[in-house]
């Protein structure tokens, strides 16, 4: 629907004054004004203000996964809002909605996850797993074991330990202090993980966390055996091992949780995004059987880590009911298709331009690399942001990830996705890349 010119430019106005825009230029808000100011949605599309539709091909943040305008979604919501909205879950207060998640996501989870710690996102997520970690070493006798290993790269956030894990240096460079017992090795190397492990030494160790597929960071598929060799390092070590699935759990790679691609069973598994495909805030940190009775049998006195919004009713209820719309439609195995087909489409497009360097997908989560076909290098102007500014004007929204020596553009479209809205999704890019190709 589109809304009148006056009330768009009172909007864009008011927007300017008054919203601070997280990782977002404050500059260019200040001067530009908001690219879009979105109205609606259906499935993969958004609307906004002025009318324009455009192909959304990040779901959002990487998390609308069910895409837009599910009113079962609404429905759910307004019957637990009506009936009872929230109550807290401290002191050990419960509510059904919070329960039945906690179950059915014992059931989904790999191997022996079965516990869930509720949070309101993935950043709180990450912190908790960090403190549950340590907790746990504390609780066994090790209270030396507090330091947090994470990879280069990597991306868990922005509370202050998830900053900290970030392995991505102008997040770091942001602020002028980070936490301490944060150390980073290089991606996919064990090899600088065992390093690592020698030079802290295994009881300083608490846990180490990674991103089956990295997001952010540019969509970095580990290779076959990393993950496997990761567990097996861990378990050598006395060292948790976290996976971070905030992007990858939920259908996004092709399986419901990216994990299940190795086989691997994480110490801990967190989530968040797609448990509720950002219809509300909700994140959590699943915990294996025997880490669960270990906090149960040695603690002593109360749990001092909750959030008010931990178990959040009307949240729960929502993310039971996004999983059962995943489940009833098959996204996980859509996502698995349609990413092969988004594969063939890059393959296309990396034929015809010889400026597209690597391109790769793992399900609905993929990326495609610019670069320079005479040096065999990054270009000194980034180009993707280029193209997604090209891609953006003719309906198509991609991120670009441009730091850490990359040049990529990631995309990540929801799990409803289908054939055709694929075919369109290459078309416009092929549009975008022709229209850079002529100013390299
Ligand atoms: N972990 C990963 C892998 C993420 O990609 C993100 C966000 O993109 C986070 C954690 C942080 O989640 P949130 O923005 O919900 O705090």
């Amino acid at each position: 629907m589109m809304i009148k010119t006056d009330v768009h430019e009172m909007l864009i106005d008011l927007d300017k004054k008054h919203f601070i825009h997280p990782t977002s230029s404050l500059k260019q808000q200040h001067e530009s004004g908001a690219p879009f100011i979105f109205t609606s949605g259906s499935g993969v599309y958004l609307t906004d203000t002025t009318g324009k539709k455009v192909l959304e091909g990040m779901a959002s943040l990487w998390n609308v996964n069910v895409g837009y305008g599910r009113k079962e979604l609404a429905e759910v919501a307004y019957e637990q809002m009506s009936k009872l909205a929230f109550t807290n879950s401290f002191s050990s207060f419960s509510n059904e909605p919070a329960i039945r998640l906690a179950a059915k996501l014992a059931e989904l989870a790999p191997g022996n996850l079965n516990a869930v710690f509720f949070t309101s996102g993935g950043s709180e997520s990450n912190d908790t797993a960090y403190k549950l970690a340590r907790y746990y070493w504390k609780l066994k006798g090790f209270p030396e074991k507090k330091k947090i290993i994470s990879r280069k790269k990597g991306y868990h956030g922005v509370n202050i330990g998830a900053t900290s894990a970030t392995g991505i240096s102008p997040f770091h460079a942001m602020t002028n202090s980070l936490a301490p017992d944060f150390v980073h090795v290089d991606t996919f190397s064990t090899d600088s993980l065992r390093e690592c492990i020698q030079k802290e030494g295994a009881e300083n160790i608490a846990a180490f966390i990674t991103e089956p597929v990295q997001g952010a960071g540019g969509v970095n598929i580990a290779p076959d055996g990393y993950l496997q060799e990761v567990r097996e390092i861990c378990d050598e070590n006395n060292i948790l091992l976290i996976a971070d699935e905030v992007i990858t759990g939920f259908g996004r790679t092709g399986k419901m949780f990216a994990c299940e691609h190795n086989g691997v069973t994480p110490d801990m598994m967190l989530f968040a995004k797609g448990v509720t495909s950002g219809y509300i805030p909700l994140g959590g940190v699943m915990v294996t059987d025997t880490i669960h009775r270990e906090l149960v049998d040695l603690s002593d006195g109360v749990l001092l880590h909750g959030y008010t919004y931990s178990g959040h009713a009307t949240a729960c209820a929502v993310g039971l009911k996004n999983i059962e719309i995943i489940e009833r439609e098959n996204l996980v195995e859509n996502s698995r298709q349609m990413g092969e087909e988004l594969l063939k489409g890059f393959k296309e497009l990396k034929a015809e331009f010889d400026f597209i360097g690597e391109v790769r997908t793992l399900g609905l989560i993929g990326a495609i690399e610019m670069v320079n076909p005479v040096t065999n290098a990054r270009f000194d102007t980034l180009v993707a942001p280029k193209v997604s500014a090209e891609a953006a004007k003719r309906g198509l929204i991609v991120r670009t990830v441009g730091f850490e020596g990359m040049d990529t553009i990631v995309f990540s479209p929801p799990l409803v996705i289908n054939k055709q809205e694929i075919q369109e999704l290459i078309s416009i890019l092929r549009d975008a890349l022709a229209a850079v190709q002529e100013s390299l």
